[in-house]
């Protein structure tokens, strides 16, 4: 006998047919001696229906009031589904949030889960009746009783959390597509489903797998070892298994993390080797790197900023023991690429990598600005920055990453035991170097030219962002620095959403007067291709296979970024469907059968 928990969105109790149809597989399940508890969602559209409804009668609800309306939905769900359990002769009952017991904070439409009541569940469980419980909703802690939401796409998250709570042996996500597929497969009709995805990896996928999976359920899952996985409500297929690394704690204090950093990393062994002015063209990145791979040379972070007239700078780092090598390919390498022989080569060897690492930070601004403002009140400066969705990476003089850490464990209120020395590969049997490929068409690129190259730069300018609440993607700050009049000056580029491009740039040229950096360029024409994988650590030749596939199709590269497992490309956005294919391609990532999915409304 196994205790499951099953989720159901709402394109699965889309109607009353799909909630009979339901109704029959959750009958299976509990016939087959398991003990099952079920989370929907509100009925197919329902919660957008009563958004609008709530923006008929005011045009800033209050937002106690739309957690009132909006978690009706779900009761609505949770009845029916339970009347036509019954009807088939399953016991079931229905039960909203309030009445199990999902404690959250007490912050309306975005409230974190801190602890999920047990007793009501088990005592119905014990009575053989099947629990249906209404996602996305919970109920403070306060005297008030007071009815709160998680944010959109919110039941994903009950789910997870609930079977933490009652120690369930899965959870299974039900939805309207087989599951995670290797890309989207609107735009690349041979996307193939993956059979497993890491949870690391499909955080990173965020803009790929958020639609499909909320990402708060996905830390959850990864931070408890719960197994989780999603697949078609409409079908007998497998679906695709999220799979996290095994844990040691699994104290149940404070169930959602409200952390949105869980770990800060220290990689004291990494050495730079930086190409100044290679040619701003395609194949380049893909001619560098292709040699760096033949060589057998493992590359760690990439960064490659915004040109400047027609030319770029291409950074990485590689461990210390590598250096001569990383430094003879490039020295071999960059008179072939520029006919004008202006390229310089910059080897430093004192530098560690830190980083600061959590799903949390998705969707959060701030965060980014938090760690630089830690950094530059402790002295720190920071030679490059690279992003990815749940990670920014800084690499800093070596001398000063002791005092870095130091300050960002007390920032982020991290355990200095708990520093992550190096992100090592755990479970080599599911890793595979790429394992999807992301396409994000809505990013706008922000340049900021020519910033004095000392401590507190980078803070003034992501702070500022956050104060607006502007989210900030991919950050990136190259190698390139120049002198002028004596100063050392560098560039600063970032993506946007393209809808906060123009504030973006207003309140950073409110900035101009204090920091006096050069200009503000903005580039909406742009979009970001990542491939993720975590198989590519340790694994060389991942990055110029990508960079080589885009060369190919003379698709040039305006900005590369970074992480462990992803690497991302900015290129111009009527590239990047084809920019896609050919990724996807390149690693051989299709199958053969086109999979069906809903088209995006
Ligand atoms: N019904 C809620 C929404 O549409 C929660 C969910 O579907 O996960 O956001
Ligand atoms: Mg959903």
């Amino acid at each position: 006998m196994a205790l499951i928990v099953q989720k159901y969105g709402g394109s699965s109790v889309g109607s009353t047919d799909r909630i009979k149809s339901v109704s029959q597989r959750i009958h299976r399940t509990a016939k087959a001696e398991n003990q099952v508890v079920v989370v929907v969602s509100a009925i197919g559209k329902t919660t957008d229906g009563l958004v609008k409804l709530a923006n008929e009668v005011s045009s800033n609800p209050n937002r106690r009031e739309m957690d009132m309306l909006l978690s009706t939905g779900e009761q609505v769900s949770i009845s029916l589904l339970s009347m036509a359990l019954q009807e088939i002769g399953q016991p079931a009952i229905s039960l909203t949030g309030a009445q199990v017991g999902i404690v959250t904070e007490a912050q309306y439409s975005k409230a974190r889960i801190l602890e999920i009541k047990t007793d009501r569940i088990n005592k119905q469980l014990q009575q053989g009746q099947v629990v249906v419980v209404a996602g996305f909703q919970g109920i403070t802690d306060s005297e008030d009783l007071e009815i709160t939401t998680l944010g959109r796409g919110g039941s994903d998250t009950s789910a997870v959390a609930l079977a933490v709570a009652i120690g369930a042996d899965c959870c299974e996500i039900y939805t309207d597509v087989p599951g995670i597929l290797t890309t989207d497969p609107r735009i690349v009709p041979s996307a193939k489903l993956m059979e497993e995805i890491t949870a690391d990896e499909m955080l990173e996928l965020a803009s790929l797998g958020a639609k499909v999976l909320h990402p708060r359920a996905v830390e959850i899952a990864r931070n408890f070892g719960m197994p989780l996985v999603v697949k078609s409500s409409w079908t007998e297929d497998l679906g695709t298994k999220i799979i996290s690394p095994p844990v040691q704690d699994k104290s149940m204090v404070g169930l959602e993390l409200s952390k949105a950093v869980n770990a800060v990393e220290l990689d004291a062994d990494q050495a730079k080797v930086a190409l100044l002015r290679v040619p701003d063209r395609p194949g380049v990145a893909a001619r560098l790197f292709g040699e760096i791979a033949r060589q057998n040379v493992d590359v760690d972070l990439i960064i490659q900023s915004i040109h400047e007239g027609n030319s770029n700078d291409i950074a990485f780092t590689v461990s210390k023991a590598v250096l001569p090598k990383a430094e003879s390919v490039a020295t071999a390498i960059a008179p072939t690429l520029n006919q004008a022989d202006a390229t310089d080569i910059l080897v430093e060897k004192n530098i560690a990598k830190i980083a600061i690492a959590g799903a949390g930070m998705i969707g959060r601004p701030g965060i980014a600005a938090k760690m630089f403002s830690s950094l530059a009140e402790a002295g720190v400066n920071i030679q490059m920055i690279s992003t990815s969705e749940i990670k920014v990476s800084c690499i800093v003089e070596q001398d000063q990453c002791e005092k870095a850490i130091a300050a960002l464990c007390k920032t982020f209120e991290i355990a200095s035991s708990n520093l992550s020395l190096k992100q090592n590969p755990s479970n080599d049997s599911v890793l595979v170097p790429v394992r999807g490929v992301a396409l994000d068409k809505n990013q706008a690129q922000i340049a900021i030219l020519y910033i004095p190259d000392v401590p507190g730069m980078a803070a003034k300018i992501f702070t500022i962002l956050a104060q607006e609440s502007i989210s900030v993607d991919m950050i990136i700050q190259s190698q390139r620095c120049r002198i002028v009049d004596g100063i050392p000056m560098r560039d600063i580029a970032f993506t946007v959403a393209q809808g906060d491009a123009q504030q973006a740039q207003t309140v950073l040229e409110q900035l101009q007067s204090e920091i006096k950096f050069k200009q503000v360029i903005v580039d909406s024409n742009i979009a970001k291709v990542s491939i993720v994988g975590s198989g590519m650590i340790g694994s060389p030749g991942v990055a110029s296979k990508f960079f080589k596939a885009l060369g190919e199709e003379n698709i040039n590269i305006y900005m590369i970024t970074t992480s462990e497992i992803k690497i991302s490309c900015v290129v111009a956005e009527d590239q990047a469907v084809k920019a896609l294919k050919v990724v996807h391609e390149a690693f051989a990532l299709g199958g053969d059968t086109t999979i069906e999915v809903p088209s995006k409304e």
